[in-house]
């Protein structure tokens, strides 16, 4: 059967094609999924091991100067309070994530410009200065100077994602975006020495298995380190309100292909998927995915941060519940009390 005889190259080291990946990617079948879970499932234990990677998320503004469609913080969204960390609140969220052991800290946001060069390179050293911290932002476009001034300041690793690589549908779920530019941006990351992170919206309107088997092409051509990809979830007010959520099954088997073609690079088990569905992390563990993000956003802000509604609130908790459910090391650096947590 083809399904199987794909799986065996993979099994013998060989490279799939376009159509094989396409192939994977369009089965419907309990057995054939299971068979392909469990072929990226043993390859994540070969390359990387059991241990999860767990890191924390500071979403620090949500102002943002575009409108992307899908975004529950797009510009046009009246109703939406806005807020903006001071860099004091920031670094206070920073030393909790230290004293609780983790490594690196994710900054994300919306577009916004108050957070000149000058401020971002100010945090960077000032989270470096203090704490060691490695630094992940994911902050959006900015110019190829930017970027290579946070680096030179200390930032690690860059989250931008392609979203889609089909250009049709870029263009129309990005209404300020460029697809030509947004490649430049990801190529001058790559140049700039960042460990370099992409990915995919799964379910997106006419996004077909075409497509997401393109965007894993894509990553492994453009030599992408982390790749974060979740199912659409509409978010209210937006003009995808009404549109359905991408689907668990698809989202699953395209973490699992991304394995099996990109190898050796770090896959969140996302919290879009999480939203999904409550077992959908540990799910994503056993189909290929290594690493977990939590929301470490002040209690404060978090609900005005729902790029899409009822988005799951990952804490510490719930990342060692869906852990041990997938039956995986927790990492060797976390400082705390893992059974006061379990018991709370
Ligand atoms: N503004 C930066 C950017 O766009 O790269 C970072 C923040 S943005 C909110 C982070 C990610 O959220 C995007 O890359 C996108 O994939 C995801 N996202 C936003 N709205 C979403 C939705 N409704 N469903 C699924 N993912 C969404
Ligand atoms: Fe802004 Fe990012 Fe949302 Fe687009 S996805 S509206 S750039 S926060």
């Amino acid at each position: 059967d083809e399904f199987i005889a794909v799986l065996k190259k993979v099994e013998e080291g060989e490279e799939l094609t376009f159509e094989d990946i396409v192939l994977l990617l369009k089965t419907e079948r309990k057995a054939e999924m299971d068979a392909l879970f469990a072929t990226a499932d043993r390859m994540r234990q070969e390359i990387i091991g059991d241990v999860v990677d767990i890191r924390g998320a500071i979403e620090f503004s949500n102002i943002c100067r575009k409108d992307c469609k899908y975004c529950g913080i797009r510009k046009t969204l009246p109703e939406l309070e806005r807020y903006r960390m001071t860099e004091d609140e920031i670094m206070e969220i920073v030393h909790e994530l230290h004293r609780m052991g983790l490594q690196t800290v994710i900054l994300q946001s919306g577009e916004d410009l108050w957070w000149t060069p000058d401020k971002i390179v100010a945090l960077i050293q000032r989270i470096k200065a203090e704490t060691g911290m490695r630094i992940t932002l994911s902050i959006g476009e900015r110019p190829r100077e930017e970027y290579a001034l946070y680096k030179e300041a200390g930032a690690n690793n860059f989250l931008l994602k392609i979203e889609t690589t089909n250009r049709e549908i870029f263009e129309f779920i990005h209404p300020d975006d460029d697809y030509d530019h947004r490649i430049q941006c990801s190529q001058w990351l790559r140049e700039l020495g960042y460990i370099n992170g992409s990915g995919s919206i799964i379910g997106l309107p006419g996004q077909r298995p075409e497509d997401i088997a393109r965007d894993i092409l894509f990553f492994k051509d453009m030599g992408i380190n982390m790749i974060g990809i979740g199912p659409f979830l509409p978010a209210k007010g937006t003009p995808f309100e009404k549109y359905p959520p991408g689907s668990v099954d698809m989202t699953l088997k395209a973490v699992a292909v991304t394995r099996i073609v990109c190898k050796r690079v770090f896959l969140p088990a996302t919290t879009a998927l999480a939203s999904l569905d409550p077992d959908g992390q540990t799910k994503a563990l056993k189909a290929g995915a290594n690493t977990i993000m939590l929301i470490n956003t002040p209690a404060k802000y978090r609900y005005n941060y729902q790029i899409y509604s009822h988005k799951n609130m990952i804490d510490l908790k719930a990342a060692i519940k869906a852990i041990k459910e997938a039956g995986r090391k927790l990492p060797p650096y976390l400082k705390v009390n893992v059974e006061g947590l379990e018991d709370a």
